[in-house]
């Protein structure tokens, strides 16, 4: 049964004015469970509106209210941890303890948004002149819209919305076509928590609702997170129409292993970093760069792994990996594990065909791993956003930081070691936003940052935590003098100096 996946718009569910719409799948059966409405001008106006309108009244409440809002809205959260999992399963495809792992990272950032007391407190300079104080603090840029990718419907909008919506801003979520049912239950949740009409608000829609929010004149701020070339993108046009933009892009993850490494610890973590959520997650490992005789054990024992690994409906408890997002998907990441083959690469283990019982029309994809690939293939060049690992066999530690360094991505990256003098020399000359010591995927805590360099982030904020809470408001400094009356007032045509 498809049902009709609506609008969210100054807190009630509404179908819009746009004639458009799109199917939504489970991309574990192939069918289509939903029918997406599509936003067009009139829409987009109505949400930026009561955006617009709910900003002013936000802004001015309390503090105190405002971050109890978010107390209850981490409360409600917390109690539908599993019912909010099985929703994104039903549309993504990862497996529910996965999805339930995003939904607890995002958890972590609206624990972060309830300590916006501390996070929001200003800085005071007393008499830095004759009888004159200073004092700055933050306020909130009015309305921000969050436009978000299918590979975490629940953990990305929830990287934005608590930050910007604690520090007194309405928000406008965008989420992505694939997977857009996670949204609807976020606004639910925000609306029980207390939230007033028009502070979260839903757009479904396309590159339409994405352009329309890029250029609307009461849009203050854009959050982006998706591939590049749409990151950079939205960048430009954004700003270009005087918007504060960050834009997250897409990522080629590089873990590189020593010959030092614990090899099964390495082989284990790298497996389930490459492998988790189908490949299909911007701080996934892509490439495992060997170094020296680092290789031939950990070739053989990533194939094990690999090899082991339970691809099924992501809704089967004992699954370790579900499908790819799109048909479209699977057949792209098809070619270019070709491609690599007939370019001398060597197939260790091949997921191209695998077939899940029952799931004939599923986007199905088994782990791939490939061996000997050379930085010229597409397979290493391109960001690839499925479950299939590349290995590059190198010589040294600064050849791994040379090919590491000259990639055009700069999102995460890991080394496996036992020396410290390696870590060391990896993490301050790797030119990553991101890295791990042992850890495959570094994704930050709530309450440091997180972002990546090159093509991987436009923009100069990286989101959530402390970087988020700056990005969200601007600053205002205030420069006070309190004279006693008839007071000599000390105007001067010259500059003041103090
Ligand atoms: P995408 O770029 O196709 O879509 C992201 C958003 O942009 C969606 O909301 C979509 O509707 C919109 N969009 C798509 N095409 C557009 C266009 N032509 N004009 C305007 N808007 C458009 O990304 P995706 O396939 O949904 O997600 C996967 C990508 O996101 C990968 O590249 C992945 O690395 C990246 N990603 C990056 C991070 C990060 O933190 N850097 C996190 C998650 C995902």
């Amino acid at each position: 049964m498809s049902t009709t996946i609506t609008h969210f718009i100054n807190g009630a569910e509404t179908v819009g004015s746009g004639d458009r719409t799109q199917p939504v799948y489970n991309p574990a059966t192939g069918e289509a469970t939903g029918e997406l409405r599509l936003a067009n001008r009139a829409d987009i106006d109505d949400v930026v509106a009561a955006a617009k309108t709910a900003s002013e009244s936000w802004a001015e409440t309390s503090l105190t209210k405002r971050v109890a809002v978010l107390f209850k809205f981490r409360e409600l959260l917390a109690e539908n941890v599993q019912e909010l999992a099985k929703v994104v399963t039903s549309e993504h495809g990862k497996v529910v303890s996965d999805a339930a792992g995003e939904v607890g990272r995002g958890l972590e950032v609206v624990e972060y948004a309830c300590g916006a007391a501390q996070s929001l407190k200003g800085e005071y300079s007393d008499q830095v002149s004759g009888g004159i104080d200073v004092f700055s603090f933050r306020q909130p840029l009015g309305v921000v819209a969050g436009i978000t990718p299918f590979n975490f419907p629940v953990m990305v909008p929830l990287w934005m919305a608590p930050v910007a919506i604690v520090t007194g801003n309405a928000f406008i979520l965008k989420p992505s076509e694939r997977d857009p049912s996670a949204s609807l239950f976020l606004a639910r949740l925000w609306k029980e928590a207390g939230l007033p009409d028009g502070v979260f608000n839903v757009l479904q829609g396309d590159k339409e609702a994405v352009d329309g929010l890029l250029t609307h004149p009461d849009v203050d701020g854009i959050s982006f997170v998706g591939s590049t070339p749409i990151a950079r993108y939205v960048y430009e046009t954004g700003t270009q129409h005087g918007k504060r933009v960050q834009a997250l892009g897409g990522a080629k993850n590089h873990a590189v292993v020593m010959p030092d490494a614990d090899m099964d610890l390495a082989a284990d973590h790298i497996n389930a970093a490459a492998f988790g959520s189908a490949g299909q997650r911007c701080m996934a490992i892509s490439v495992a760069v060997a170094v020296g005789d680092a290789a031939e054990g950990l070739v053989a024992k990533l194939k094990e792994r690999a090899e082991a690994v339970k691809v099924a409906n992501g809704m089967e408890p004992d699954a370790d990996m579900g499908p790819v997002i799109t048909p479209q998907s699977k057949a792209r990441l098809q070619k270019i594990v070709g491609e690599a083959q007939e370019d001398g690469a060597a197939l260790v283990v091949d997921g191209r065909d695998l077939v899940v019982k029952d799931h004939e029309n599923g986007f199905f994809v088994g782990p791939t791993v490939i061996d000997h690939v050379r930085r010229e293939m597409s397979a290493y060049r391109e960001e690839i956003f499925g479950p299939v690992l590349a290995v590059v066999r190198v010589a040294s530690i600064d050849e791994a930081l040379e090919i590491i360094n000259s990639n055009p991505y700069g999102n995460g990256t890991a080394i496996f070691t036992s020396s410290g003098a390696y870590a060391r020399a990896f993490t301050r000359g790797v030119k990553v936003g991101m890295v791990g010591v042992n850890i495959p995927l570094p994704v930050p805590v709530a309450w440091h940052s997180f972002g990546g360099w090159k093509d991987s982030l436009f923009g100069d904020h990286h989101i959530y935590g402390p970087d988020g809470i700056r990005f969200y408001t601007r600053g205002k400094v205030v420069t006070q003098r309190w004279p006693e009356p008839k007071q000599a007032s000390g105007a001067s045509f010259a500059f003041p100096s103090n």
